[in-house]
C-alpha cells in the first residue's frame, strides 16, 4: 500500500503517521528525515540540495522530486510507503505523479486529517512552557497541578509568542490557503480519504485503516 498523509498543524498527523506505518508495516518517508539522510549519505540529489541550502536558498522542486525518487527506489519502500510532508503544492503533486508513473508505482490513497479550525486553535494555543525548567504543558491535554505553575520546579508558566492566537491563526490560514488546491487535486483523482481527526487517537487510526483497505 502506497499512501500519502496530510493534515494541518495540530491535527495529530505526526502521531497518526507513526502508528499507521507500524500497523501497516510500511515505510515512513517524512520530508525532513529524507533531506537529512540524503545529505548525510551524500546522494546525488542530497549534494544538490545541500548546495542550495548552504546558500540559504530554497531547494527547487526538481531536486526534491529527485530525492523522493532516490528514496522510493530503496528496497524498504517495496513493501509500501507513507509519504509525509510532500507534496505541498499542485505543481509538486503533478511532478510526483509523473515520477511515480515512470517508476511503475501507484499511489493508493491520500489521507487528509480534518479538524475544525476552532479546535485546532484550542489545541495550538493551549501550550504553556515553564520559565524555570522549560517543561511543556497544555491547558486542556496536560494541565499543571496548579494553574500557571510548573509541577516539577514551581516555575511560572508562560505562552510562547508563536503559540498566541494571532500567530497560530496566521499559520493555519496560510496552511489552508496553500493546501486546498492540493486537496482538490487528489479529490479529482478519486484517491482522497478525508478522515475526521476530531476524535480519540485510536478512533482516528481505525477510520484511516478502514478508509484505505
Ligand atoms: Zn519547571
Amino acid at each position: 500500500m502506497n499512501l500519502l498523509i496530510m493534515g494541518p498543524p495540530g491535527a495529530g498527523k505526526g502521531t497518526q503517521a507513526e502508528v499507521l506505518v507500524k500497523e501497516m508495516n510500511i515505510t515512513h518517508i517524512s520530508t525532513g528525515d529524507m533531506f537529512r539522510a540524503a545529505i548525510k549519505e551524500g546522494t546525488e540529489m542530497g549534494k544538490k540540495a545541500k548546495e542550495y541550502m548552504d546558500k540559504g536558498a530554497l531547494v527547487p522542486d526538481e531536486v526534491v522530486i529527485g530525492m523522493v525518487k532516490e528514496r522510493l527506489s530503496q528496497p524498504d519502500c517495496q513493501k509500501g510507503f507513507l509519504l509525509d510532508g510532500f507534496p505541498r503544492t499542485v505543481e509538486q503533486a503533478a511532478a510526483l505523479d509523473a515520477t511515480l508513473q515512470e517508476m511503475g508505482i501507484k499511489l493508493d490513497g491520500v489521507i487528509n486529517i480534518e479538524v475544525p479550525l476552532e479546535k485546532l486553535m484550542a489545541r495550538l494555543t493551549g501550550r504553556r512552557v515553564c520559565k524555570g525548567c522549560g517543561a511543556s504543558y497544555h491547558v486542556i491535554f496536560n494541565p499543571p497541578k496548579e494553574e500557571g505553575q510548573c509541577n516539577s520546579c514551581s516555575g511560572e508558566l508562560y505562552q510562547r509568542s508563536d503559540d498566541n492566537e494571532e500567530s497560530v491563526g496566521t499559520r493555519l490560514n496560510a496552511y489552508i490557503e496553500k493546501t486546498q488546491p492540493l486537496i482538490d487535486y487528489y479529490a479529482a483523482k478519486g484517491i482522497l480519504k478525508p478522515i475526521n481527526g476530531d476524535q480519540e487517537i485510536g478512533k482516528v487510526l481505525e477510520d484511516i485503516l478502514a478508509a484505505v483497505k
